[in-house]
């Protein structure tokens, strides 16, 4: 017997290809019923399904697509720093900022002086809030200690979290720390990808790491056979996207600077351009990635919060309005880059589309039409979600 169906869907949108590139990938089923046992996606019917099931319910016409999967995040950290905005609205640098004991090293501070528990239930409830707005998978971002070694710590307190959604860990080359000299940190940082985390990621731009430096922790990481990911060209371009051409990257992420012709290789290459509109809100910039060649040259958009003390947005769906809104993204092209493309730059072979055969993860909407997902902003349009088959709401 069928564990659940969802019956009376008015609108099935899904990708047919994983990962997304183009247009005419799409698909769309009307008028559907789908049918889902242990967890997974066992039939999808036109019209009511006459299958026996222990649980029926009523998608009431409306969409259902693929649950949304949150690409790139840095969730787990102490404390907060709303105080910096005001600072930030009167023009105060970045640097000032850090002089009246604000910026990141005031993060790693509380980081450093909270329990592992103190963490650990912190980053529990950021995933549950993800959740709450639909996500059903996230990457969390080491990147607020001290030290190598409380890298090490970070790590391990991402692995040990339980959590409702599925999460991926990836150990972060963020800030070289004060009183240890670069080439130490990167050794250091090496050494630690004994603990395996999911990914490797380094903050490569000015006044982070060079491209040099990125490329040899990513390499040490390539070599364990650990995906890896790239923060590019946000602040600058000093080189760190042209890493695409070098090393079989998973993701690159921001490409606000990234010139036309590194974007276009990004774009023919295997590798996710992860677009987090936003940073780009909360840095009060109108910088924007080139959607236009990512577009014309058929490259894997996806989407990510960066939900960080700089950037506070745990929220899947007003990632996906701001795609529209600050980068262009149509309405599809932003369901496409927060499920199928978003689930394969986190590694999910097989997660973010609505098929026989897939995890039964998924959303049913407060909406008919596609156009909504981000025609309609600033509120949860989620009716339901489904996670592994189960109705978490
Ligand atoms: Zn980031």
């Amino acid at each position: 017997m069928i564990d659940l169906i969802i019956e009376n869907v008015g609108k099935i949108v899904t990708s047919k290809t994983i990962p997304w590139r183009t247009g005419d990938e799409i698909e769309t089923i009307e008028n559907a019923s789908i049918e889902i046992s242990n967890g997974i996606i066992v039939g999808i019917k036109q019209g009511n399904s006459n299958s026996q099931a222990k649980k029926r319910i009523d998608a009431e016409g409306k969409l259902v697509t693929s649950a949304l999967y949150d690409a790139h995040t840095h969730m787990l950290f102490y404390g907060e720093r709303s105080w910096e905005l005001s600072l930030k609205l009167n023009g105060i640098k970045y640097d000032e900022i850090l002089k009246r004991g604000g910026g990141i090293y005031s993060t790693i501070e509380a980081t450093e002086n909270a329990s592992d528990d103190d963490l650990s239930n912190s980053l529990a409830k950021r995933l549950e809030q993800a959740m709450m707005n639909g996500t059903a998978g996230a990457e969390v971002k080491t990147g607020y200690a001290k030290n190598p070694e409380n890298e090490k710590r970070l790590l391990r307190i991402i692995k040990g979290t339980k959590s409702v959604i599925n999460t991926k860990s990836t150990l972060l080359m963020h800030v070289p720390p004060k009183g240890l000299d670069r080439e130490t940190y990167i050794k250091r940082m090496i050494d630690n990808l004994d603990a395996y985390p999911d990914f490797a990621d380094v903050f490569c731009d000015k006044e982070a790491f060079t491209p040099e430096e990125s490329e040899m922790y990513l390499r040490a990481a390539k070599e364990k056979g650990i995906g890896l990911r790239l923060h590019a060209d946000e602040i600058e371009y000093i080189g760190c996207s042209d890493l695409v051409n070098v090393l079989q990257l998973k993701t690159v992420d921001h490409l606000l600077k990234t010139p036309p012709d590194i974007m276009k290789e990004i774009a023919k290459s295997n590798t996710a351009a992860v677009l987090l509109p936003c940073t780009a809100l909360s840095l009060m910039t109108k910088e924007k990635p080139n959607i236009k060649v990512l577009r014309e040259e058929k490259g894997i958009m996806a989407l990510g919060t960066d939900f960080s003390p700089n950037s506070w947005c745990l929220n899947m769906q007003t990632t996906m309005e701001l795609s529209t809104y600050l980068y262009g993204l149509t309405p599809l092209e932003a369901l496409m880059a927060a499920t199928v493309n978003s689930a394969y730059a986190l590694g999910y072979e097989n997660y973010g589309t609505v098929k026989i055969g897939s995890p039964a993860n998924l959303l049913i909407w407060k909406i008919e039409k596609p156009d909504w997902l981000t025609y309609w902003f600033g509120e949860n349009k989620i009716k339901s979600m489904i996670l592994n088959g189960t109705i978490l709401y």
